[in-house]
């Protein structure tokens, strides 16, 4: 598949998936907001930086594929879901962690199955409920 095509297609794919999850608060009703803060860090021909903050509300869909700084990357495994769900069932507030994207670092490597992006992404989630 060319190269645009397939990133029209994952795009796709991410969108429809995001469209039929089932809101925050049809997850769990308890939930007042999610704030995710995100530092990247990526190292190519030169180092780029970027800070992200993102909140959820009950009425967004409970989806947190994160979107991975490296604006070449494919099938970025960036995705906080298994964190954010771990948290409800230990109703914890706040974690923080980091993790490496493990997508491809451009769409050469997708063909060759090369080399992996390794981005970084240092997160601090709060979740806030209701009492
Ligand atoms: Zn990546």
């Amino acid at each position: 598949m060319k190269e645009d095509k397939l990133r029209q297609k994952v795009f796709e794919n991410n969108w429809y998936t995001r469209q039929n999850r089932p809101k925050i608060s049809e997850t769990n009703s308890s939930i007042v907001e999610i704030k995710i803060e995100l530092y990247f860090e990526y190292i190519s021909a030169t180092k780029i930086e970027k800070h992200v903050m993102e909140i959820f509300r009950p009425t967004d869909p409970f989806y947190f594929k994160i979107d991975c700084i490296n604006d070449e990357c494919l099938h970025s495994t960036l995705d906080l879901e298994p964190e954010i769900r771990n948290m409800l069932y230990e109703k914890q507030e706040t974690r923080t962690g980091e993790k490496l994207c493990e997508g491809y670092n451009n769409y050469t490597q997708y063909l060759y199955k090369g080399n992996s992006c390794l981005a970084t992404m240092k997160y601090f989630i709060t979740i806030i409920y209701n009492k």
